[in-house]
Order: C-alpha cells, then sequence, then structure tokens
C-alpha cells in the first residue's frame, strides 16, 4: 500500500490500528497500545464503545439522513440535552469543530449586524486554534496554520491570551468590536490555562462592553477538564455562545454551536445551514455519548483521575531538569519540556503508548475518560518513563 493518492496534509506514522476497546487499540501486526490521545479528544468514551456502537446499529437500519427540510426529533432531543448541560437555549449542528466556530464566527457578525454594527471585528487570542476553514484559520493564533493561504479574512483582532488589561485598552481604543472569541484552555497552543479569574474577567468585560462571549468548547467540552464545559471551572464565565464537536459523537462526525439571549436569535431561516448537520444518526451516537456519561459519572471521574496523574507527574518529573511546567484540569495535560519533543512521539509508539506534542515542546495527553485503574498506573509509569528516558537518555542509547 502507499499514500501517493492522498493529498499530503498528515506526516503520518508508520503505524495502522485494525481495532480498539476502551483505552486499548491494536495494530494490523496484533500489538497492543495504550491510548493517551483518544483520536484528538474525539473518543472519550474509548473505542467501539458497545452502547454507542449498538445506538448507531439501530439508528442505520432506521434512518440515517433526512434532511434539515423536515423536523428531527433526535435533532430536538440533543438539543435540550446540551443547553440543559451547558446553559444554552439554542444549537445549530454541524459536522466539525471548524464548522462550529464558522457558526460562532457568522453568529456574532449576524448578531452585529442586527445592532448596527456594520464592520463588526472579533477578538482572538494569540496561540489558539480554531480550525483550518478560511475564517477560522484567520482566527487562529499561529502563522504556520495561516501562512500560504493569504489573503486572510478581515474583521479580527489579536491580544495575548490570559491578558484582561491588553483587551480593556482595545475596549477604549475601539468601537466595532462584536465579540471574542477564546478557549478556556488552549489546547493545540500547548494546553495552556488561564490564570484564574481570567474568563470571570472576560464576562465582567464583555456585558461591560455590549461583546460577546463565544467559547471554542472543541477540545476542552464533553468532560475533558473534569467539567461537563471548560468555562464551568469558574463561577461566572458563562458565554453567549460555544462551539463543541470533538467528543460530542465519540468519533462520529458531529459538532454544534450553542447560544442563548439575544445571540440565540441571530440566525433566521436562510442564514446558515449544513445538508448532513445533526442527521439522525450522528445525534443518536452523541444521545448515546451523553447517557452514558452521565450514568457513568464519567465528568467526576475524570476530573478524579485528572487529579491524581497531574499530582503524580508532579511528584516524579517536577523536579527533573528539562521540563518547565506540568500543567492542566482534568484530563487535558501537558507537560512542558525546554527543548523539542518532537521524538517523544515515536519513542511513544515503539513502546505502545500513544501520546502527542503539540507546540513543539509540551506533551499533550487526552486519553479516554474510560480509564480505569490499571491503565491510570500504566499511563502514569509510562510516560514518566518516556520523559525520563528522553531527557536522561540511558547509556546504551545515547549516541
Ligand atoms: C480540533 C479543534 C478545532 C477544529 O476541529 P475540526 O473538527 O478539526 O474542524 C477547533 N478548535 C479547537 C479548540 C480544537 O481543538
Amino acid at each position: 500500500m502507499s499514500d501517493h493518492h492522498l493529498m499530503s496534509t498528515y506526516a503520518r506514522l508508520p503505524v495502522h490500528f485494525s481495532h480498539g476497546e476502551g483505552a486499548w487499540l491494536w495494530d494490523t501486526q496484533g500489538r497492543r497500545y495504550l491510548d493517551a490521545l483518544s483520536g484528538i479528544a474525539v473518543c472519550n468514551l474509548g473505542h467501539a464503545h458497545p452502547e454507542i456502537t449498538e445506538a448507531l446499529c439501530r439508528q442505520a437500519g432506521k434512518l440515517v439522513h433526512c434532511s434539515n427540510l423536515y423536523e428531527i426529533p433526535l435533532q430536538e432531543r440533543l438539543a435540550e440535552a446540551l443547553c440543559d448541560r451547558s446553559g444554552m437555549e439554542r444549537a445549530f449542528f454541524c459536522n466539525s469543530g471548524a464548522e462550529a466556530n464558522e457558526a460562532l464566527i457568522k453568529l456574532a457578525r449576524a448578531h452585529a449586524h442586527r445592532q448596527g454594527n456594520r464592520n463588526p471585528v472579533i477578538v482572538v487570542m494569540e496561540q489558539s486554534f480554531h480550525g483550518r476553514t478560511l475564517a477560522t484559520l484567520t482566527a487562529t493564533g499561529n502563522r504556520r496554520v495561516q501562512a500560504g493561504f493569504e489573503p486572510l479574512l478581515a474583521g479580527f483582532v489579536r491580544v495575548p491570551f490570559d491578558d484582561l488589561a491588553s483587551l480593556e485598552a482595545l475596549a477604549r481604543d475601539r468601537q466595532d468590536i462584536a465579540a471574542v472569541l477564546v478557549e478556556p484552555i488552549q489546547g493545540e497552543g500547548g494546553v495552556r490555562v488561564p490564570s484564574p479569574g481570567y474568563l470571570n474577567g472576560l464576562r465582567r468585560l464583555c456585558d461591560a462592553q455590549g461583546w460577546l462571549l463565544l467559547y471554542d468548547e472543541v477540545q476542552t467540552g464533553l468532560g475533558r477538564t473534569g467539567r461537563w464545559f471548560g468555562y464551568q471551572h469558574e463561577t461566572e464565565a458563562r458565554p453567549d455562545a460555544m462551539a463543541l464537536a470533538k467528543a460530542l459523537g465519540n468519533g462520529v462526525p458531529i459538532g454544534a454551536c450553542l447560544a442563548r439571549g439575544a445571540a440565540a436569535e441571530a440566525f433566521q431561516p436562510g442564514s446558515h445551514g449544513s445538508t448532513f448537520g445533526g442527521n439522525p444518526l450522528a445525534c443518536s451516537a452523541a444521545l448515546a455519548v451523553l447517557h452514558v456519561m452521565e450514568r457513568d459519572r464519567l465528568v467526576e471521574r475524570a476530573d478524579a483521575i485528572g487529579d491524581r496523574l497531574l499530582a503524580g507527574f508532579r511528584a516524579r518529573l517536577g523536579d527533573r531538569e528539562g521540563i518547565r511546567e506540568i500543567r492542566g484540569r482534568g484530563l487535558m495535560i501537558g507537560i512542558e519540556l525546554d527543548r523539542d519533543a518532537g521524538a517523544l512521539v515515536r519513542m511513544g509508539l515503539e513502546r505502545g503508548l500513544l501520546v502527542n506534542v503539540t507546540a513543539g515542546n509540551v506533551l499533550r495527553l487526552l486519553p479516554p475518560l474510560v480509564l480505569d485503574e490499571e491503565q491510570e498506573g500504566l499511563l502514569l509509569d509510562g510516560v514518566c518513563a518516556l520523559v525520563e528516558d528522553y531527557l536522561a537518555p540511558p547509556a546504551e542509547c545515547a549516541s
């Protein structure tokens, strides 16, 4: 086999998986891997979860797709379930994180136009990641994502993340701002957790200025950080609208834009749409995901496992030379090195451990929320050994 017929968008690792179960994956040679990536925060319930499989099979045998030109009761049920948990009022369904953010951006612009702001500007953050479509790569704070795709879109202004003062300065200087778009914890940017009070402060500033507060919860949402939504680590930080995707379907593509108040009323029939968005198959998967998360208390579980892992990593790696910081919330954990960490991915793979490196020097762990006690121990030991061997290679490996 070769990848000559695939466009060269990924530098792929030389392994392919045949099946999985929970936090385990098997390759086609029969080797087993502990998955500490979950398809990048997608398979939060682990692989081949029997109840998701059953929901999909049952729905696939009845009705996979039906146009949004008709009523879709499963979509209405899912919207209600998500609104109940998030404090939002209405949902729009799409198929990916980038699309969910596109919906946020269009929603903010539509809302601004209705208020007479004909050239609305959205504030975005340095080191942010919002997706690969033209609007979302413009919003992304990473030149490598943007380079070669200019011209970028107008209507965005960038400030440093976790810095309320620069936003306050912007508020004094400009009259055209409609919204602030931020990840509650930056994922691709290196698992950057903002200072306590940052999101509350954003909420207060947005209220004072009449700006919408928009969260990209594509990675942080749905239990990943030990709360249903990442913003719920703070008390007064509820947004006007938020984007969800990744974990919503446990691997079945589905995204959502949720909103409340005036933002929830900004779209009218014809404003926005999606052929596949919220089809019965994807909605049945997402409803099963929410059901299992609730019944098995996976949000609390992510919180507890995450606390133990973070404490374990800090105790065993915190004082090592070469470690800059160990941070995270719930099962979104970053170990920042003082050097490039890219090689850890292949080293981990060779040891049967699937990890990720982002922002060049941050080892990122996003294990499934269903991790059991044994797997938790294997993950802690495996990651510590991996990092230790990388920082101080055993003599026979040094060259
Ligand atoms: C993954 C991600 C996206 C993009 O999601 P896609 O489904 O790949 O379009 C957007 N925002 C954040 C925070 C993400 O982690």
